[in-house]
């Protein structure tokens, strides 16, 4: 196994050391600032790196995984672009389930790099459908491995072990000390990693979920319709998350999620996704809760680009109750 080991070694240094951005902005003519990890600057262009060359490894070392298997995943998209760029890397057969109403630059990124794509529909049964057909495959294959990123330790570890002391490095630097960490969930691995790792260092730091207003599947257990951020609140509370460990969930409109992301685009040049934006407008939440001068981080999972079919171009109603209609965004630093 030294040779994969090895292989994988040589992979690291393209994953991680992201830079951090302090973005500047009035709220209702407070000047306040906003910290967020640009996870962009990844190999595949997301935050998933980190917690698949993490799983990866840990599944060779324990010996779940091996030279000519095939990987399975169930994923909304970027793990599953990871997956495929990362076990295609190191030889694997990759084969994806996925919703088909992904976005046609995701199912077109893992189709480029040599991942087979199984996508399922909303009639099959939702996101779940995917991770039961992920199973069935896990079952009527030989030689497969499935990482199962929902429940899987190491996907938290990921983040526990780079993104973490990235965080508070980078704060150290700033010469901040952060009083949140908010992010949405999607498997939990970033908000749970993060706030783990961040709750050694800083043991008063509070770790808020942010989930869509139109799902509240944190607050309730169960989705209550559909929402339009890609990535995250698959329909369910993943089984890596305990909620008893974290602070109240911050709750966020998908079309104020989606304006915040034109936003950054358009005012800052910050080529960011919807959760991006979404997970941004958490950040605002906390400090409208807690006090403006409050530091807050958070992290910029992906980019703008496998949303341009999708709504980021859109012309999307702006509501009155809105956070975004009371943000004028300033300027960003970056530190890395
Ligand atoms: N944003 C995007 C765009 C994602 O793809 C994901 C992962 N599905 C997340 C946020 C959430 O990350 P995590 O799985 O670590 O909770």
């Amino acid at each position: 196994m030294s040779g994969i080991t090895a292989r994988i070694d040589q992979l690291r240094p393209m994953i991680g050391n992201t830079p951090m951005v302090g973005i500047r902005y009035r709220f209702e003519e407070e000047e306040r600032i906003i910290y967020a990890k640009c996870e962009y600057y990844n190999l595949t262009g997301s935050i998933k790196d980190r917690m698949v060359i993490q799983v990866l490894s840990e599944a060779y070392r324990k010996g779940k995984l091996k030279p000519g298997y095939t990987i399975v995943e169930a994923t909304s998209g970027n793990a599953g672009i990871s997956l495929a760029s990362i076990g295609r890397c190191l030889g694997h057969k990759v084969i994806i389930v996925m919703p088909d109403w992904a976005t046609r630059e995701r199912v077109g990124l893992l189709r480029s790099l040599g991942a087979e794509v199984v996508l399922t529909t909303r009639a099959d049964g939702g996101f779940p459908a995917c991770v039961r057909k992920a199973e069935a495959l896990e079952a009527s294959l030989s030689n497969v491995y499935y990482p199962r990123q929902f429940e899987n330790e190491d996907n938290a570890q990921g983040h526990f072990l780079t993104s973490g002391p990235e965080i508070q490095r980078q704060m150290q630097q700033a010469g901040k000390t952060p009083d949140a960490f908010v992010a949405a969930i999607g498997t939990g691995g970033t908000l749970m990693g993060n706030g783990k790792y961040l709750r050694t260092c800083y043991p008063g730091i509070q770790v808020h979920p942010v989930e869509s207003l139109q799902s509240r599947v944190v607050s309730t257990g169960v989705s209550h319709g559909i929402h339009r951020v890609p990535g995250i609140s698959d329909d369910w509370n993943p089984p890596l998350v305990d909620l008893k460990t974290l602070d109240h969930p911050f709750t966020v409109s998908d079309g104020d999620g989606i304006i915040m992301t034109q936003l950054l685009g358009k005012k800052l040049g910050l080529s960011v996704g919807i959760s991006s934006g979404f997970n941004f407008l958490g950040a605002v939440a906390f400090q409208n809760k807690y006090g403006g001068q409050k530091t807050a981080v958070t992290v910029f999972s992906d980019c703008s680009k496998k949303y341009l079919s999708g709504t980021l171009l859109h012309d999307e109603p702006q509501l009155p109750e809105y956070l975004a209609n009371h943000i004028e965004l300033i300027d960003y630093f970056a530190v890395r």
